[in-house]
């Protein structure tokens, strides 16, 4: 099965009026979740990068994977309170409110090169937060990967410095 036929829409999720992309269908499909995978590895694999750093929580479900086929390092970015080491934090707007996310600050060695993954770019202000704590690390982003994009929202302009990945543009 493809994983893009696995993603559904739910509307008025979290709030009325947002039509909420559901990827959890993939991860119920094996066949999907392969493919899902393969896809990104063949995007990325051309980028130079020595960790990826995913973004809680659907970050995880895809970076976590893609790092142990990649022989790479996974570093996650969590939402407030839930790392027990020393944080960087940095804050953010939503689609729909906003959040604070953080990283340990000695997730990474100074001069890394990070690939950052998520499921879904809306705005951009997700991962430009993320961004933002690992350039304050004095860490170096090598790329920005997505299953979807939400194209409208043109999180990608904001974006621009960094090469952009994502498998399907909504
Ligand atoms: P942004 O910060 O780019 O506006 O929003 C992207 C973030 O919100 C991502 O972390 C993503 O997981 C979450 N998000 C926003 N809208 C949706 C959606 O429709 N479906 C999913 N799966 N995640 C969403």
């Amino acid at each position: 099965m493809n994983y893009q036929d696995c993603i559904r829409e739910i509307p008025d999720f979290p709030k009325k009026g947002i039509l909420f992309k559901d990827i959890t269908p993939i991860f119920k499909n094996p066949e999907a979740f392969h493919n899902l995978i393969e896809d990104l590895y063949n995007k990325v694999k051309e980028l130079d990068f020595d960790y990826i750093a995913g973004i809680e929580a659907r970050g995880f479900l895809v970076g976590v994977p893609l790092a142990l086929k990649m022989n790479k390092g996974f570093i996650p970015i969590r939402k407030k309170g839930k790392l027990p080491g020393e944080v960087i934090r940095a804050e953010y707007e939503l689609e729909y409110g906003s959040n604070t996310l953080e990283m340990h600050k000695d997730a990474f060695e100074p001069g890394s090169k990070i690939l950052i993954i998520d499921d879904l770019l809306a705005t951009g202000g997700t991962v430009s937060a993320s961004i933002e704590m690992i350039e304050n690390l004095n860490g170096q982003v090598a790329g920005l990967a997505f299953i979807l994009e939400l194209t409208f929202l043109n999180g990608r302009e904001r974006l621009s410095k960094f090469p952009v990945i994502s498998l399907i543009k909504d």
